[in-house]
């Protein structure tokens, strides 16, 4: 950790889970930097403003995660303006469901681009910064489904089961130089990505929480600001669920 505070940098950052990632984050002097994609910028204005507003830098910059040039050209950037890169949340994702049986190679394709390319390849971006600086942390979202499967999402279940392994994977290469590497598997979250769900079906997907209700994206923000502090120092490789119970 730097004097001035940690230098964050969140995927996805604009909305949802991604927006109260950047938001736990925060600290006072430090730095909190996030990507998104839609062009349009309203979402990550107000992102900024509100990260302003907690006495933080804030930048948000329209780019593709699964894109290396424009990841590597992003945290070249960072470490230039901020001198390090302390924390990376890889928390950008997409679903584009259907049944297998329908599903184009497309859609496959493009959710596993998105969610386990673009975590590998900000991954290994961040992965160069932090070796070298000996130390940091990498929280990867994924999401109860890669351990569960889930019908309609075969390509978003293996990409997230794909992002588990790389968290695996990425701890064990990235611990003798001090990096952490853990992720967070969430279970059902109100965001834009599950407000398109029939009111009919989430209902019945809240009476399987054992807790009792949906989660809010601060429930997941909690959990990866845990992860990325102090007190989980000797916590690498993990995949915490965080599904009021869903998955156990
Ligand atoms: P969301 O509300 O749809 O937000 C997705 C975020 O990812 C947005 O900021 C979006 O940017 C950004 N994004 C999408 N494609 C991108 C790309 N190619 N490059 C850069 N940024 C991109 O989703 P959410 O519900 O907060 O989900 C966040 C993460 O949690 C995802 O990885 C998701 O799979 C995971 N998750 C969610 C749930 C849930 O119940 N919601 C459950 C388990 C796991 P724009 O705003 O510019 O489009």
């Amino acid at each position: 950790m730097s004097e001035q505070g940690r230098v964050v940098l969140v995927t996805g950052g604009s909305r949802g889970i991604g927006r109260a990632i950047c938001l736990a984050l925060a600290e006072p002097g430090g730095v909190v930097a996030f990507n998104h994609f839609d062009p349009d910028e309203q979402a990550a204005q107000a992102t900024v403003a509100m990260l302003q507003a907690k006495g933080v830098k804030a930048e948000g910059r329209k780019f593709d995660v699964s894109d290396p040039a424009q990841v590597n050209e992003y945290i070249d950037h960072l470490v230039n303006a901020y001198g390090r890169l302390d924390v990376l949340v890889n928390n950008a994702g997409i679903t584009q469901d259907a049944l297998m049986v329908r599903m184009s190679l497309e859609q496959f394709e493009r959710v596993l681009k998105v969610n386990l390319i673009g975590t590998f390849v900000c991954m290994q971006a961040a992965a160069k910064v932090m070796m070298k600086q000996r130390g940091g942390s990498i929280v990867n979202v994924a999401s109860v489904v890669g351990q569960t499967g889930n019908v309609g999402q075969a390509n978003y279940s293996a990409s997230k089961a794909g992002v588990m392994a790389l968290t695996k994977t990425g701890a064990k290469e990235l611990a003798a130089r001090g990096v952490r590497v853990n992720a967070v598997a969430p279970g059902f979250i109100e965001t834009d990505m599950t407000a398109a769900i029939p009111e009919k079906v989430a209902a019945v997907m809240r009476a399987n929480i054992p807790l009792g209700r949906s989660g809010l994206p601060e429930d997941v923000a909690d959990v990866v600001a845990f992860l990325c502090s102090p007190a989980a120092r000797y916590l690498t490789g993990q995949v915490l669920h965080v599904s009021g119970g869903l998955y156990m």
